[in-house]
């Protein structure tokens, strides 16, 4: 017995997407034109993200035949991106299917507000962002969520002393692996700025990236 989506469902879930993959790599577009002016084409797939049916990929034994067909279980996918998380549902667990939705949908809610293509660019940009540097860029946007005035931050090793100013946002090298490489990527992007002095390094939040980070 499998607890499949029903139709409504499944349109749900592509509309909340914009009809896009969602996987943060991939962003497929998966609706079209068919030649015959009456159809259309979907290349979408509604994908469980806990099975439909005991033996499936990421199988949850405790959730009702309801929620396993309700809306919070299912995520937008194109087909080779479907057979690819069902393939290996070890790398591709509930929690990472889980951040692939939330991001798919956060980036449509963007590019539905801000009609401009640009934005969508920057939106991508985010969602890669998101991808590459998650722990960083969560502990920024709850800085900044906390302090939404603060964009002077400096980076440091828990065992230095430093006296700062006390109005400095501050990242720890024991937080984050390859911190200075993350904050490469932000420079290359133009979403910080390096204003380095008295020896110690220290970075400007762009007003682009403090208004990405405290957006609902
Ligand atoms: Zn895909």
């Amino acid at each position: 017995m499998r607890d499949d989506f029903p139709l409504p469902t499944k349109e749900l879930l592509a509309e909340r997407v914009a009809y896009r993959c969602s996987n943060p790599e991939c962003r497929q577009v998966t609706s079209g034109p068919q030649k015959d002016p009456t159809k259309s084409i979907n290349i979408g797939v509604a994908a469980h993200i806990t099975a439909a049916s005991a033996g499936g990929p990421r199988f949850n034994p405790s959730m009702t035949p309801d929620e396993r067909r309700s809306a919070g279980n299912g995520i937008w996918l194109c087909q080779s991106c479907a057979k690819l998380v069902d393939n290996d549902p070890t790398r591709y667990g509930v929690d990472v299917l889980h951040r692939w939705k939330e991001l798919a949908e956060k980036t449509a809610t963007l590019e539905l507000e801000r009609r401009s293509s640009s934005y969508a660019n920057s939106s991508n940009m985010f969602v890669k962002l998101e991808n590459i540097m998650p722990d960083l860029i969560a502990e920024m946007r709850k800085d900044l969520t906390s302090n939404p005035l603060s964009r002077e931050f400096v980076i440091l090793k828990k065992s230095w002393v430093y006296g700062g100013k006390g109005y400095e946002l501050v990242y720890y090298f024991d937080d984050h692996s390859d911190l200075e490489n993350k904050l490469l990527i932000l420079q290359n992007y133009g979403l910080i700025q390096d204003i380095t002095y008295n020896n110690t390094t220290r970075y400007i939040i762009t007003e682009e990236l403090a208004s990405y980070l405290t957006r609902e």
